[in-house]
């Protein structure tokens, strides 16, 4: 059934199979369904400051610095950019809405995905553009025994955020990975660009409201309409990988 998408993958970076060793896992719309809040948040600021950023498009935008969104809006309202002093204070108001907000829980399905993971032996890795300092203790607490420190890309790490394949490259090379030992999950298009570019099969889950094809556009392997829809399909998705030769 996914014979298809792995041998095209294969075929177009001259692999000879996927050797899985390791899964690697985006935070944000992927393991916690942290997204709403952050649309929500995004819409509500901008409005305060006369800008119209609709819930819809801050999930184009997901993964992109404040900085970056904000000059998107002003561009296309003013034709211009934002000042350095705009930007600081609708992104500081953003970030007073979000954390307002109940935190967001565990997304439904990535746990009993990761445990079935983690029981094929694969390392499980997180690749993500937040800072923030209690990323791992929540980690810990949502996801037991799963993610280690030395194994984790976050904003401190990286230089050029998604969509630059930088990200993952950092991973592949934290974990002593080739591309073809690896696979991404990604909800957004920028996520989805940046495991593309880094040369590994990278598996699209919508979990927001942007049309399939946005994802699809960006170079995705393979989409599923949820979490739990690709808890589902693990085991046949992982037995095509192991079987699937070029
Ligand atoms: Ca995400």
């Amino acid at each position: 059934m996914y014979n298809n998408a792995i041998t095209n993958y294969l075929q177009q970076h001259s692999f000879g199979s996927i050797n899985l060793k390791a899964v690697l896992f985006d935070m944000d719309g992927v393991l916690f369904n942290s997204m709403p809040n952050h649309a929500r948040a995004w819409n509500e600021a901008m409005k305060r400051y006369g800008f119209d950023l609709s819930y819809e498009e801050a999930y184009l935008h997901e993964g992109r610095t404040g900085a970056a969104t904000i000059n998107i809006v002003s561009q296309r309202e003013r034709g211009k950019d934002a000042t350095p002093e705009e930007i600081e204070e609708i992104y500081h108001t953003k970030t007073e809405i979000f954390n307002s907000y109940p935190k967001a829980t565990r997304m439904e399905g990535s746990w009993e995905l990761i445990q079935k993971i983690k029981g094929a032996g694969l390392t499980v890795m997180l690749v993500t553009g937040s800072g923030q300092h209690s990323l791992l203790e929540r980690l810990n607490r949502n996801f037991p025994d799963t993610f280690r420190q030395e194994l984790m890309v976050t904003a401190y790490d990286v230089k050029h955020g998604k969509p630059s394949p930088e990200p993952y490259l950092m991973a592949l090379k934290k974990g002593g990975l080739q591309p073809n030992e690896a696979i991404v999950v990604e909800n957004a298009p920028m996520g989805v660009k940046a495991g593309v570019a880094a040369g590994i099969f990278t598996v699209a889950v919508n979990t927001g409201p942007l049309p399939d094809k946005v994802l699809l556009d960006e170079g995705a392997n393979l989409l599923f309409p949820s979490m739990p829809a690709f808890n589902n399909e693990w085991e046949q998705f992982y037995s095509s990988i192991r079987t699937e030769r070029l």
